[in-house]
């Protein structure tokens, strides 16, 4: 096993590490999770005689087995979310639906066809924009289909309840499926919602409704509850096994 050293940075057969003197009494080292960037502080000479270039070599050496170990066991960890924007399936109504991405002469938009979600993109669109693109107009699809599905749920429930809603706003939230304001006849439900069982966003809806009549979740918004969705409680609990992401 060959070494080397430069004033900045020790290579030590495969590894290479960053070397910084600091004020410290003991030598140690660090990988960042993030970067994978390897970090040997070790205590200035004037400080601990001992540390010596030979020394911190001997020591990279001794370290070899434990860095290599964590540099696999963190690209571990990091491999999900470093492939999470060019996955290729996408989630739509509770099924998992692959997301193919083509070029076209016309406008970028996309396609939802047997199945599968089409990304059109015009051909001039750069690497470094397009998985931005992508995800922008994902987001802008996401948000048509669940208005409409918003609409025809609420052209059935409306009625029903003896309600009319002034506006539903759909957003990304991170901690809520949905929220409302009575007072204003306004509605929030979270965009996520489009990823789950048309059932899901059902029961937020009819969850934010029932907060028209009875602002708590106390015994008099449970009978709503009942007397309008009969199997909420199973739709709650589907719902908060499913994450928010
Ligand atoms: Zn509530």
């Amino acid at each position: 096993m060959h070494s080397k050293l430069t004033s900045r940075s020790i290579t030590v057969g495969s590894i290479t590490a960053d070397l910084v003197r600091k004020r410290i009494k003991h030598i140690n080292v660090r990988i960042y999770a993030q970067t994978g960037r390897i970090q040997i502080a070790a205590p200035h000479l004037r400080l601990n005689a001992r540390m010596t270039i030979e020394h911190i070599r001997a020591f990279a050496v001794s370290k070899l087995g434990w860095i290599i170990r964590q540099q696999t066991r963190m690209r571990h960890i990091r491999l999900p979310k470093r492939e999470k924007p060019s996955a290729n399936i996408q989630m739509l109504w509770g099924k998992a639906c692959p997301m193919v991405i083509s070029e076209t002469h016309g406008p970028s938009r996309i396609q939802f066809t047997d199945g599968e979600l089409r990304v059109l993109l015009r051909p001039k669109a750069k690497k470094k924009t397009r998985d931005a693109l992508v995800m922008a107009l994902m987001g802008k699809w996401q948000k048509t289909q669940l208005t409409r599905a918003i609409r025809l749920l609420l052209d059935r429930w409306e009625p029903v309840m003896g309600i009319e809603v002034a506006r539903v706003t759909i957003l990304k939230m991170k901690t809520r499926w949905g929220s409302c304001t009575p007072a204003r006849r306004r509605i929030r439900l979270n965009l996520e919602l489009i990823k789950h069982p048309p059932e899901y966003l059902e029961y937020v809806l009819v969850h934010e409704l029932c907060h028209f009549f009875e602002s708590g979740h106390g015994p008099a918004f449970k009978q709503l509850m009942d007397s309008y969705l009969p199997h909420w409680r199973k739709l709650r609990a589907a719902l908060n096994d499913a994450q928010i992401n």
